[in-house]
């Protein structure tokens, strides 16, 4: 890139490749930065609601993704610790989504193509370089110091930097003023494979948005689970949870979240503890051959962070990197795309007029946040807090399919049908009475 960027994006995941897409649009020079070098893995259980499809289609790279082979996703079923189930329909839900179906397809993929929307669109891209720290000029962001895979660090100045960098963000570390949590221990580490080198900070930015809900998650991709259909599976117990979804032919996502103690068990034998654990569901004993395993167990977590400060003078943050609650009700990627969205617009007026983009330019942000996702927050942890009572989530689960609520419940995470029509007297007096 000749000139210096107008906008660093940090991170190349969903919401900085979408917010990439949309700033190149609109005529910005966009520099996007990634440690990693695409296509790249990423713990996911890489299922997405019509919702998501929605931005996909926004964003050019729906017509690809299904030339990729991705599998349309009717709904969700979900098990409850003593026996309930429930069946979720995206089309049957209170407001009709964007389409019938959702997808499910591997992050691998997934993240290539929408790093390709952003390359097309104009950004220019640099893989295998990491954002270290940030530049500041008058007590704002003014850019940032880049790391190459060499060892080579420059400084790169920007209008606008935006944390795109995920549940470990640098950006949002060094915009919250401090340097980040350091030497959470060698079991993350080994856990995690998306956690820095040793020495560098290794829990999550910002808060816990609720510190007893401490999880990890494990996630393989496994052939011929027998049984499954379009509709992804949530199997909870009293310790945690597993979700299975066909992402290909003959094709399984397979993740297991369990709280942080239990998972700390895995320590050094990763593949053999996930299958082991399996067997305890009921409905997962006996489907899930560890044999036909065809890419080695990622693990992740804890979640449940909520970055301290969002915006600030010359920064800002998008995706993981502003908050992530929890993969059960997740819809993480949905809400990237969508915070990456909003992001770019605000962005789009603050820097028009070629001024500095600063925090009260950028405050508009946090009220399309806050309008977009303060229903889906409260959801979030409503669910979270359900299944620590088991008696109580199973109950739920039984009402809502016995009075015909599963569909619109399901429509609520999958974010296209407003979170009022469950957070209501009505509907949460239906669920548990
Ligand atoms: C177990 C699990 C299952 C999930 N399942 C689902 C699901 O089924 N559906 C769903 O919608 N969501 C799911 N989610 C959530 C979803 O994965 C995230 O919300 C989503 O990936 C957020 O996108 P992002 O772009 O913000 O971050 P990420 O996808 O994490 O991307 C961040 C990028 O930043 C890069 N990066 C990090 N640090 C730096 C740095 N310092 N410099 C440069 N680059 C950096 C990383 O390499 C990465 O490419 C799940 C999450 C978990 C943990």
């Amino acid at each position: 890139m000749p000139h210096p960027p107008d906008i660093l994006i940090a991170g190349a995941g969903p919401a900085g490749s979408a917010a990439a897409v949309h700033l190149a649009q609109a005529g910005f020079r966009v520099l996007l930065v990634d440690r990693a070098a695409f296509p790249r893995e990423k713990p996911c259980s890489e299922y997405l609601s019509p919702e998501a499809v929605r931005h996909l289609a926004d964003l050019g790279v729906l017509a690809t993704l299904e030339r990729d082979g991705a599998q349309p996703l009717l709904g969700t079923r979900v098990m409850g610790p003593r026996g309930a189930r429930l069946e979720g329909r995206f089309s049957e839900a209170a407001v009709r989504p964007f389409r019938d179906a959702g997808l499910a397809l591997p992050r691998r993929i997934l993240d290539q193509r929408l790093v390709e929307a952003a390359v097309a669109a104009g950004a220019t891209l640099c893989e295998r370089t990491m954002v270290e720290e940030l530049l500041h000029d008058g007590g704002g962001v003014a850019g940032a110091v880049l790391r190459e895979a060499s060892g080579a660090r420059r400084a790169v100045h920007a209008r606008l930097v935006i944390g795109a960098d995920g549940l470990r963000s640098v950006v949002a570390r060094r915009i919250a003023g401090h340097p980040g949590s350091r030497g959470a221990g060698a079991l993350l580490r080994q856990l995690d494979p998306e956690a820095p080198a040793a020495g560098a900070a290794l829990r999550p930015h910002g808060r816990p948005s609720a510190p007893w809900l401490s999880r990890l998650a494990f996630v393989a991709h496994v052939e011929d689970v027998p049984g499954l259909d379009g509709f992804a599976e949530m199997h909870v117990s009293d310790a945690g949870y597993v979700g299975l979804n066909r992402i290909g032919a003959g094709l399984a996502n397979v993740a297991l979240v369990v709280p942080a103690t239990l998972g700390a068990r895995a320590r050094g034998r990763l593949d053999s503890w996930m299958f082991d654990e399996l067997e305890r569901f009921p409905g997962v004993r006996g489907r899930v051959d560890r044999r036909r395993v065809t890419r080695r167990v990622l693990a992740t977590g804890p979640f449940a962070y909520r970055a301290r400060r969002v915006i600030t003078d010359g920064a800002l943050l998008v995706g993981d990197a502003a908050d992530f609650f929890d993969p059960f009700t997740g819809e993480g990627i949905t809400s990237a795309l969508r915070g990456a969205r909003l992001a770019a617009d605000v962005a789009a007026r603050a820097l028009a007029d070629g001024g500095p983009a600063t925090e009260a330019r950028l405050a508009p942000y946090l009220a399309a946040r806050r309008a977009a996702f303060l229903g889906k927050w409260t959801m979030e942890r409503l669910v979270g807090y359900g299944m620590i009572v088991p008696r109580l989530f199973d109950r739920a689960v039984a009402r809502l399919e016995r009075r015909g609520l599963a569909h619109t419940f399901i429509g609520v995470t999958g974010d296209y049908v407003p979170a009022s029509a469950v957070l209501n007297p009505w509907f949460l007096a239906r669920m548990v009475l």
